[in-house]
């Protein structure tokens, strides 16, 4: 049954301080919207207290420093995509930001709300596994620093503790290779199948030092997969890698696809990553 939307108590945060004393007494963070409202109108939150957090420019904007780039949790996709240096140096990111939903999504979605809602089909989580972010976490308590790889904890759980807000995502600046690529049925405003990021380090000589590669759409949650990126760091035929990634995911069967459709996608795509690498790859059968 829908939401009748004049129930709902809507209060805005004017400091962070605030918003988080907000949430210490019940209230759930709002940021752009654009997940909770589809949610609220259909019924499907029981929450009738929000604390609005878009006025909170603490959590705005992206800062570069020598080592990294940090995004506040009020970055919007279309902050993303016009950044000059987010942009560019993201490129994994960047791509993200332009294939989420359209541009009246891109313009009030936010990176904290894409991680914090913790779909397992959202667009960025695979890029910022893949980048080996962090993510920085505030409440009434204090602050505290988390690995983004172990931020999701299961379908729609989170790290986070009641009362604890996402303040930031830190991305380390590096000299990368990387690959992404969103799969869903059209190229616009559509929900991911299956989405992969890939990054690949390499040494002087060419010798691939470190690879992260992330999947989204496979698992219950946005999924690193270490036993792929330990296959080809050991030099495996693209055979064995291939079985390190099936072996990893777990995709289900549902209204967007199949599980044998996402597998063999999810293969495919490791397969282009590889490629780019210039890892040996084989066809896969
Ligand atoms: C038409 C449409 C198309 C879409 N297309 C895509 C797509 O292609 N790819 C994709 O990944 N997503 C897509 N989405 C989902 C959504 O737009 C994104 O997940 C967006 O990034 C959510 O950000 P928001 O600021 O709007 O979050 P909100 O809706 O404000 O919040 C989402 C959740 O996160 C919590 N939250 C928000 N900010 C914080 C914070 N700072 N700290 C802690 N919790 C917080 C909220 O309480 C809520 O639970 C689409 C949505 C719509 C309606």
């Amino acid at each position: 049954m829908k939401s009748d939307l004049r129930e709902l108590e809507l209060v805005s945060a004017a400091t962070v301080k605030e918003a988080c004393e907000r949430l210490d007494a019940g209230y759930r963070p709002l940021a752009g919207g654009t997940d909770v409202m589809v949610l609220l109108s259909a019924g499907k939150l029981a929450s009738r207290r929000w604390v609005d957090l878009w006025a909170l420019d603490e959590l705005r904007g992206i800062e570069i420093r020598d080592d990294a780039i940090v995004l506040g949790a009020l970055t919007t996709y279309t902050d993303v995509r016009r950044h000059p240096v987010a942009s560019v140096e993201l490129p994994m990111l960047a791509q993200a930001a332009r294939e989420t939903g359209g541009v009246a999504i891109q313009n009030r979605g936010t990176l904290g709300g894409n991680i914090a809602n913790a779909s397992p089909a959202a667009d960025s989580p695979p890029a910022l596994l893949a980048y080996d972010a962090e993510v920085d976490l505030v409440s009434s308590r204090g602050s505290r620093r988390v690995p983004y790889a172990g931020f999701h904890t299961g379908y729609k759980q989170t790290v986070a503790a009641p009362g604890e807000l996402v303040a930031r995502i830190i991305v380390p600046r590096a000299d990368r290779t990387s690959f992404y690529r969103k799969v869903g049925p059209r190229r616009a405003q559509a929900i991911s199948k299956v989405c992969f990021a890939g990054c690949a380090t390499r040494s002087a000589a060419g010798i691939v030092t470190a690879v992260r590669v992330a999947l989204g759409g496979v698992a219950p949650v946005p999924l690193r997969v270490p036993a792929v990126e330990q296959a080809i760091l050991a030099g495996e035929p693209f055979a064995r890698v291939a079985q390190a990634l099936d072996g990893a995911i777990a995709p289900i069967d549902d209204v967007r696809s199949t599980s044998r459709y996402r597998r063999r996608v999810a293969a495919n795509l490791l397969g282009e990553f590889l490629a780019l690498t210039g890892h040996h790859v084989g066809l896969a059968s």
